[in-house]
């Protein structure tokens, strides 16, 4: 099965780890601040702040950004629950605004859901495609509201050079074992504002601050959300790699793109000019005439060898969310839900596993094409 992302550890990340484990420290010691370092000057970023999970790290960004009980929170329900999950378990309450053909949420649709309990905004850079994050930062300073980016899919990418992490107020980045790289599990948070930092830091570890010798004072509420020693360690080693990976993922979408482009049964997502997407995913979108298929063209995938996945069901539809918050439903949002299929794009592929992707593929939705759905 080829899986639609996966890992890639080699020798050189294993020995990173191995050198770690061998070593006195398996935490709180030096390879998590060099790992911070490491990122700071990849992304050109003032301050990286390294969590045991991305879901951790929304958590301790929402909780410093005074995200409270009432508040509520503009965001795209075409993400992974936890975007959501972290700030609704603050007691605040997603807004959710409808998205665009790409996934990303439509930033000419958030003004209309601003109110004077709003507190963020907060955009998923979906498979890895930057949001319109200069217009979203229009709004969010027009309006004083905070922009909170989780970019779990987009490390890596930028718009005009500049990486995603250096435009919003703080940046989410998850670094999951299928993440654009990874630390097993793991994750940060970045910022350039220096209270941010503080808070982020202080909420990872407890809130205690370090006196005199044995002293030590608890300032504010914390958790343990940190990173181990050797997932820093591993960390650092794949983030060196991080452009092969890309280069890699972006030499296999080139090829989809061109294999697949003005094809009748599907679409693909188009990449803007003077951008670079992280590549994260590789979505296609069925034609209507195919939704009611859609389950079988999925089996039958999966069946010939292709690890395909769909990202996501609107957030919205989870049974916890319409007990929350009752029914909610946004057109395009459901039209992608029904039409996304993400086929495999990763680093450990070759060129030929994917022309052998991309015919089986087609192969595929052409044998369903004749089961044609009424709409
Ligand atoms: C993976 C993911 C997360 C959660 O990341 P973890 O590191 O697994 O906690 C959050 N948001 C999005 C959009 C994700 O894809």
């Amino acid at each position: 099965m080829i899986p639609y992302s996966c890992q890639s550890i080699n020798q050189e990340d294993i020995n990173e780890v191995v050198r770690v484990l061998q070593s006195s420290h398996l935490t709180q010691g030096k390879e998590v601040e060099l790992f911070e370092e490491a990122l700071c000057a990849y992304l050109g970023v003032k301050h990286a702040i390294t969590f045991n999970s991305a879901t951790s790290a929304l958590l301790t960004a929402y909780s410093v950004a005074g995200i409270s009980q009432d508040d509520e929170i503009i965001t795209s329900p075409i993400s992974f629950v936890a975007t959501s999950n972290m700030f609704v378990s603050l007691g605040a309450k997603p807004i959710w605004c409808d998205v665009r053909l790409d996934g990303n949420i439509d930033e000419t649709g958030i003004e209309a859901l601003i109110t004077p309990q709003t507190k963020a905004i907060v955009p998923v850079d979906f498979a890895g495609k930057s949001v319109a994050i200069e217009k979203i930062k229009e709004i969010a300073e027009k309006h004083k509201l905070l922009i909170i980016e989780d970019a779990a899919h987009a490390f890596g990418s930028s718009i005009g050079g500049k990486k995603v992490g250096t435009f919003a107020d703080m940046s989410i980045f998850s670094f999951h074992a299928i993440k654009p790289f990874t630390t097993g599990e793991g994750g940060c948070v970045v910022t350039d504002n220096e209270e941010f930092a503080r808070q982020l830091r202080l909420f990872r570890s407890h809130g205690i601050v370090k006196k005199k010798l044995w002293n030590s004072d608890m300032q504010s509420m914390g958790h343990n959300f940190r990173l181990t020693e050797f997932a820093a360690a591993l960390g650092r080693s794949q983030l060196g790699r991080l452009e092969s990976f890309i280069a890699q993922r972006e030499a296999i979408a080139r090829y989809y793109d061109s294999v697949f482009a003005g094809h009748k049964l599907f679409g693909i997502i188009k990449l803007p000019e003077n951008t670079r997407s992280s590549r994260h995913l590789y979505p296609i979108l069925l034609n209507p005439s195919l939704h009611c298929v859609k389950e079988e063209i999925f089996e039958a995938l999966q069946n010939k060898g292709l690890g395909v996945q769909v990202h996501y069901k609107p957030i919205y539809q989870n049974s916890f969310y319409k007990e929350c918050f009752g029914e909610v439903r946004l057109d395009v949002a459901e039209d992608f839900y029904r039409s996304e299929l993400s086929i495999p794009c990763h680093q450990e592929m070759s060129l030929e596993d994917a022309a052998f992707v991309a015919e089986t593929l087609l192969e595929v939705l052409e044998s369903y094409k004749h089961r044609a759905c009424s709409f």
